[in-house]
Formats: structure tokens, sequence, C-alpha cells
């Protein structure tokens, strides 16, 4: 932290207001692929900002520092957008220490009832909440506004743009729970390496399990290895799944023990859970994303 901190100073960063860049673009930088994809979405047609996103395919937004480039990014930014709801738990310290409105969390904008709280003892929200896409509409609905404000002279396009995209995450919504319709519902169980699908289960009707808790940062055990291959034989449950930003140790860990206990189990594949997928795969953008998702998770469970 110290090194960042330095860092900071020595660019300026909370002394004063951004600087324009050479060509008079607005500068936003968000932290998430699937932030920068509906920011992308909001300003569709607008040449006046540049983008630019910092966590690439396959990484874990819980453990991610900023690198002296991501802090030089964020030192020239008009706007930066971060999902917020302790996502991105290794730059929090750094979102305070930058001046107030120049800094927006996106996911904040959702109200608290409708947030899964993930301790008894605190209100401490679960994060990952573009997996239900009601909740993601009113996370861009926020979004559109603020934007808004940075460029009130481009406020008819983005509301037209945020109309656009609202409308394709209905779409898609609708398509996500017709498709988990046709899942037998004892067979909708969704088991993964850690718990980012909760709103996703919430949202579209499935149980879901997770080994490690609603951070990658939280610690597993044998015990809950063997716990949850108990589940598995005593369930019937036909297969796990694989994050592309988190180890597959756990879940073939996971798969060897319900062998040893004389059930079967097969690796459903790979989900795209905190970060979007590379540039070649099909899980590139947002929607991509999420239908890969839910095509991998629903032909497993079939
Ligand atoms: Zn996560």
């Amino acid at each position: 932290m110290k090194k960042l901190a330095f860092a900071l100073l020595v660019l300026g960063i909370g002394s004063c207001s951004p600087q324009p860049s050479e060509n008079n673009q607005l500068q936003i930088v968000c932290t998430t692929g699937m932030l920068a994809d509906m920011t992308a979405a909001l300003t569709e047609g607008l040449d006046s900002i540049n983008l630019i996103s910092l966590m690439g395919p396959g990484t874990d937004p819980h453990l991610y520092k900023a690198s002296q480039e991501d802090v030089f990014a964020l030192s020239r930014a008009d706007l930066i957008i971060y999902n917020g709801l302790h996502l991105e738990g290794k730059m929090q310290d750094l979102f305070e220490k930058l001046p107030s409105e120049r800094v927006y969390a996106a996911g904040t904008v959702i109200p608290k009832s409708e947030r899964i709280n993930v301790s008894a003892f605190e209100a401490a929200y679960d994060p990952h909440i573009w997996f239900d896409l009601q909740l993601w509409s009113k996370v861009s609905a926020g979004l559109a506004k603020k934007l808004d404000s940075l460029m009130p002279e481009s406020k008819e396009i983005i509301h037209k743009n945020a109309i656009k995209y609202q409308k394709n995450l209905d779409s898609l919504h609708q398509w996500a729970l017709n498709a988990f319709g046709e899942v037998p519902e004892k067979q909708r169980v969704l088991i993964t390496a850690h718990d980012a699908f909760k709103y996703f289960g919430r949202a579209y009707g499935l149980e879901v399990r997770g080994l490690q808790g609603i951070s990658t940062t939280a610690e597993f055990g044998i015990r809950d290895i063997s716990d949850l291959a108990n589940f598995i034989v005593e369930a019937e449950i036909k297969a796990i799944f694989i994050e592309s930003s988190v180890s597959p140790r756990a879940i073939e860990a996971v798969q060897e023990a319900v062998i040893r206990k004389g059930g079967e189990l097969q690796i459903g594949g790979e989900l795209y859970s905190d970060a979007l997928g590379p540039k070649e795969s099909e899980a590139n953008h947002f929607f991509g994303m999420f239908q890969h998702n839910v095509k991998t998770i629903q032909g497993a469970l079939l």
C-alpha cells in the first residue's frame, strides 16, 4: 500500500481536477470487463470518450491489485466506474483516496432489500450482481444517469442506448428463465468453486453451492470438500463446474472425492464468473458471457 500511496502522491491524485487529454476525450476507467461492456453500450456512437478496462479475461477481481500503469490511468480519469460491494477488495483504499465526484460505485444503486446479505452478523453484501439481469438493468439505469451528469450534451444518445441495452437484458433474462424451466426441478443445482452465482440462482431458480465463500480469498478445507462430496452423492448431482478466474484445483478435488465415495460426477464445463472471456471466445462481451454460462449449465444439468 505504501508504494501505491507514493505513486498517487507523485501523480497528484486528489489534488486537483483531471487534466483534459490531448484530444479532449473524456477518460473513463472501468474496473471489470462487465462494467466496461455496459459503459461501451451506453456511450455507443459518442466519440468524445476514451474507455479503459482494467481487468482483462481470467482476472480475479477479489485479488486484483492496481499496477503502476493502472494508477496512472486512474489518476487521469474523469470518471472511474467500479462494481463496489467489496468486489474489488484490494482496490478499496485506493478508491477512497480519490475525489469522490470522480469515483462511481455502480452496484450501490441496487436497493439493500434486493441485495443478498452473506453475513448473519452485519451488512455484507454479495457483489456478483451482474448475474441477475434485472438487477444489472438497474445498474445500467444508475450508470446512465451518472454519465448524463458527466456529458449533459449527450443525454439523448445515452438515454436511447440505455433503453436498447435494457431491452436486450430483458430478452436475455426471459431466455434464461425458459432454458432452466426445461431442467427437471431436482436437477437444478449449481456447484462451483466460489460463491459467485447466488444472484444467478435466486433469479433463475437454481440451488447454488460454492466451495469457497463469496470472495476467492476465503480458504476451504478437506472437511468442506468431503461435505460437498457427500451432498453430491446423496442428491445424485450429475455435474459441477470450473470457473475461468478461479483455479480448477478445488473442483477437481471434489470430483475425486465423489468418485472415491462411489459416485459419478462430470466436470460440466468452464463458466465465466468474475471476468469476461478471452477475445477469441463467445464470452468476450457481457451478453455472450451470460449466454455461455446458461448454455453450459443447462446442458450439463439436463
Ligand atoms: Zn467472485
